[in-house]
């Protein structure tokens, strides 16, 4: 029996030490490869880009950039690169947290999703930390969350959103299947003048605070389990259609 294809890929460029340490850790698994961003697209999203050329560079065997976002490189890697179909999609480790409505702006979590669009077991792998100092747990972590993705796949148009406390693997209480919580974004747009004279914006501010609400990713994090949510192909809000089927709208 062939190894089962693990593709990795991150939202942090291919240089990042996550993606290296996700990699090594799934290596004792399959045969992994690698198709990342060329630079940092954190906060990318699931942009795909269709309005430019993508170009793919080799950078050592199995390993590639692709100067376009997660989603891209998935895409890409997926329906044409790869030679043969991957049993498995993993994105990370992403060095901060993607808890509660950061899913919605994770480029690392879109690269997961991506392979979740195409049919495949996928998942997401953060360590919550913004300046971590254990990224090896989250890379341990994930090889672990793959042997059971790979034993007994993933539930069918789900993709499984991993946060994992930044501390020793031996320090960890264990795994909480989370709902995803709620973010307070604390932006602030910072209005500045280039030496031209010309204004420019950055969306600055401090970090984001939450609500550790009960069974959210939020609560398990912060007790030192690592968090597994699983997050839906459908966002439908099924409770609000009939209230929308109220308004009657006839044209
Ligand atoms: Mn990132």
């Amino acid at each position: 029996m062939t190894d089962p294809l693990i593709l990795v890929t991150n939202d942090d460029g291919v240089q990042a030490p996550g993606l290296l340490m996700l990699a090594q850790a799934l290596g004792a698994l399959g045969e992994v490869w690698v198709y990342a961003p060329d630079r940092e697209q954190s906060a990318v999203s699931h942009g795909v880009s269709l309005h430019r050329p993508l170009r793919v560079t080799e950078v050592r065997p199995q390993w590639f950039m692709v100067d376009g976002t997660p989603a891209d490189c998935v895409m890409l890697a997926v329906r044409d690169l790869l030679p043969r179909r991957p049993s498995l999609v993993v994105s990370g480790v992403n060095p901060g947290a993607n808890l509660g409505d950061d899913v919605t702006y994770s480029g690392t979590v879109a690269g997961a999703r991506e392979g979740m669009l195409l049919g495949l077991p996928a998942f997401a792998v953060s360590d919550v930390a913004y300046g971590p100092k254990h990224l090896e747990t989250a890379a341990r972590v994930a090889a672990v969350v793959a042997r059971h993705a790979l034993d007994r796949g993933l539930p069918p148009d789900t993709v499984l959103n991993v946060n994992v406390p930044d501390m020793p693997f031996e320090a960890l209480r264990g795994v909480a299947v989370t709902r995803m919580g709620r973010r307070d974004y604390k932006d602030e747009i910072i209005r500045r003048t280039d030496p031209r004279g010309g204004v420019y914006y950055w969306i600055g501010g401090a970090e984001p605070s939450h609500v550790a609400a009960p069974g959210t990713d939020f609560e398990a994090v912060l007790e030192g389990r690592v968090s597994l949510t699983p997050l839906h192909r459908d966002a439908t809000n099924q409770g609000a259609m009939a209230a929308l089927a109220e308004w009657g709208i006839a044209l």
